[in-house]
């Protein structure tokens, strides 16, 4: 099963972010706080804007259903039946990649960030096949801010085809930093593309 199956199985949800993101109207599983759970239905991970709390799929579901992790991957596998008898890993617990994406909105939205794109030579083409969206609002995650305010967000994938990280793009260049990161992985695999 997808994660986004368990999902709309256990929560009511509204499509978001041009139907990239799921937002849960239900309670967060890890606050308790109501409407501010956001998960990506490409890459199987969130984050609740209430705790800031990022997750991937198996974190999640070990929090809403109180299980082990491997309990929570027979859950996502879609064995319910025996799964209360698994035991722990050997590797423990807290290998659970999870990687969040900030908030964004579709890049027409933002005449700033279509004008740059445009005035670079990328189209709507170019903004489907890569996903890219625009985030207008900066992320606070525990006592760490990423600056991703005003910038267009491009997603980062494996060679497998999941989302691992992303990277912003300052339409400002009023920044040093043009490009804030987020990933949890050798970039030399991921597909970076620069604009
Ligand atoms: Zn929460």
């Amino acid at each position: 099963m997808r994660f986004e199956d368990y999902i709309t199985e256990h929560f009511s949800v509204s499509r978001v972010s041009m139907g990239t993101q799921l937002l849960l109207k239900d309670e967060c599983p890890f606050c308790g706080g109501a409407g501010r759970v956001y998960i990506g239905r490409k890459n199987e991970s969130g984050i609740c804007f209430k705790c800031q709390r990022g997750f991937g799929a198996i974190s999640f579901i070990m929090a809403n259903e109180g299980v082990t992790k491997p309990q929570a991957k027979a859950i996502l596998s879609g064995h319910t039946v025996g799964y209360q008898d698994l035991e722990e890993d050997e590797d423990g617990p807290e290998n659970d990649f999870s990687v969040w994406f900030p908030p964004t909105v579709p890049l027409h939205e933002s005449p700033d960030a279509m004008a740059y794109l445009t005035g670079r030579g990328f189209g709507q083409d170019i903004i489907d096949r890569f996903g890219l969206t625009f985030c207008n609002t900066n992320v606070q995650i525990d006592d760490k801010i990423y600056w991703t305010a005003n910038r267009i967000i491009i997603p980062l994938f494996d060679a497998a085809g999941n989302a691992v990280g992303w990277q912003g793009r300052d339409i400002t260049c009023k920044w040093k930093t043009k490009y804030t990161f987020l990933t949890r992985c050798n970039s030399s695999k991921s597909r970076v593309f620069s604009v």
